[in-house]
């Protein structure tokens, strides 16, 4: 809606001490959203204490997803990747059980199946790649790095897939 006519989250939210019309401007972005739409948003979302600009994705307070438990596993090898021919290499090795949905997923009480782990993902061991080892091992405790849904590339649902981090997968090019 356009913030001069009522947010269109008026009747859902239950909250009668915030206005239709009252409008906020998030502090780092500036961007400016009806009170009661972020409201709406923070609800439908992981309630962990943090908000995402839905225009600029930038983050507020920590921000936390739903992956399941697993293990993040961390190892370094002498040969080069393509185009890094000057430093060896990082692998990841994610391993995530299949195991029953938690109240933070689609269908929780039922199973989710758990397809093609352990899963290896390879930086270079160069100040660039260890730079993101550190981030990866941040989302990972966070729970950022996978999350249960429909993948992409099967349709299969109630599954484990990657959650918008994207990662090399495999160690040579793969340019198709
Ligand atoms: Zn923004």
């Amino acid at each position: 809606e356009k913030l001069s006519a009522a947010s269109g989250y008026s009747d859902v939210t239950d909250s009668k001490s915030i206005g239709p019309l009252a409008v906020g401007r998030l502090t780092k972005c500036s961007h400016a959203f009806h009170l009661l739409c972020l409201l709406a948003m923070y609800c439908n979302g992981n309630k962990d204490g943090s908000l995402q600009c839905p225009s600029c994705k930038t983050i507020y307070g920590e921000k936390t997803g739903t992956q399941p438990q697993g293990k993040m596993e961390v190892l370094r090898f002498q040969m080069s990747l393509p185009g890094h021919e000057d430093c060896g290499t990082i692998l990841i090795v994610y391993n995530i059980p299949h195991g029953i949905q938690g109240p933070e997923h689609p269908n929780p009480g039922k199973p989710f199946t758990a397809r093609g782990f352990p899963r290896q993902c390879y930086l270079p061991d160069n100040a660039q790649g260890r730079k993101v080892l550190e981030l990866l091992k941040v989302a990972w405790k966070r729970r950022l790095i996978f999350t249960v849904g429909t993948s992409s590339t099967t349709g299969e649902t109630d599954t484990v897939v990657w959650n918008e981090i994207h990662h090399k997968t495999e160690m040579d090019r793969n340019v198709t």
